[in-house]
């Protein structure tokens, strides 16, 4: 990491959720992108408070495993968005998985944003919950030591790329700012911050990339360090209504901003019948048979969205079918 960018812990440090005040009243969910007046600097900022509490109702999620969950799935669009410089053509778009394979008992964490600022998200474990003396969440150990893996892909390319490294914080954001740096060589500051009020439908979420892009200058870099550290502990962000707006004005001080573009990040799911379906093809031919042979459906439930999809014994047939005619290669 190249010296002044803010370190993982730093960046986490500044929006510790213990601090945050969930308000109900943060606004739609926005994401602002742009870079600094020199174009050395490019930021984005991320208020998501509507989309990850719609996906938290979807499943019942414990505050632990729900706070880890926000964050992954920030921590995905801030790095897919922006990515492909032309997504109108679905061929360009890119697509960010980010799976946390640590070895605490929250199980293993995926999620899957895109270029158009969709994103998804699951944990194997939803009901864990663990706290820290102080009540906070402890992040850090349900997640565990293991690996991060992050695979990018668009439709064109002919294979994904694929990065990974450790878990060393184990608090997201400081685990993905290690990733950037180290992995894509693009040093790197990251903050993601999750906070609930008296229920889990009261969440207000935010956070923010800042990626030193070539040319940029110590001085640049000693800025931006000082801007994260300065800034306001987010329970003073949150507790009034945020705009991505503010942040960027925040972490930018000094360095001004170029034209701000604005997007509209959505908690999306792009599964099918066909695509639960396709689970079942995991199932070895005997117990397959066993599930046509019998009168009742299959239901297969999305770990994403929680959609349960009822596949009759003729569905279920299909794979049989597709299976037998595979068999002799
Ligand atoms: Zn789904």
């Amino acid at each position: 990491m190249v010296r002044g960018m803010a370190s993982p812990d730093n960046a986490d440090a500044r929006v510790d959720s213990t601090r945050l005040v969930a308000s109900p009243h943060t606004g739609a969910d926005r994401l602002i992108r742009t870079i600094s007046d020199a174009g050395t600097i490019a930021i984005k900022t991320l208020v998501a408070s509507e989309l990850v509490a719609e996906a938290l109702r979807r499943r019942h999620f414990a505050p632990t495993a729900g706070d880890a969950l926000g964050r992954a799935m920030m921590g995905a669009l801030l790095i897919a968005v922006g990515s492909a410089a032309d997504d109108a053509d679905e061929a360009n778009v890119e697509s960010v998985q980010l799976q946390f394979r640590g070895d605490g008992p929250l199980g293993s964490l995926t999620t899957i944003a895109d270029s158009r600022a969709r994103v998804r998200g699951t944990v194997q474990h939803p009901e864990h919950s663990q706290v820290l003396r102080d009540g906070s969440p402890d992040i850090a150990r349900s997640i565990g030591q293991g690996p991060l893996n992050v695979v990018r892909h668009r439709p064109r390319w002919r294979s994904p790329y694929t990065g990974t490294v450790p878990l060393v914080s184990g608090e997201v954001a400081g685990d993905l700012t290690l990733y950037l740096t180290e992995s894509e060589q693009t040093p790197s500051a990251m903050g993601l911050g999750v906070a609930f009020g008296p229920g889990m439908s009261d969440v207000a979420a935010c956070g923010f990339l800042i990626q030193a892009l070539p040319g940029a200058s110590d001085e640049d870099l000693t800025i931006v360090e000082e801007n994260v550290q300065g800034l306001p502990g987010l329970a003073t962000l949150l507790g009034a209504p945020l705009e991505p707006d503010d942040l960027v004005d925040r972490l930018m001080i000094g360095l001004g901003t170029r034209e701000r573009h604005t997007m509209t990040p959505r908690f999306h799911c792009p599964c099918s019948a066909d695509r639960a379906l396709r689970t079942l093809a995991l199932l070895d031919r005997a117990e397959l048979e066993e599930l046509v042979g019998g009168a009742t459906s299959q239901e297969v439930v999305c770990d994403f969205c929680g959609k349960a999809y009822d596949l009759g014994p003729d569905r279920i047939a299909t794979l049989l079918a597709v299976e037998g005619e595979a068999a002799p290669r």
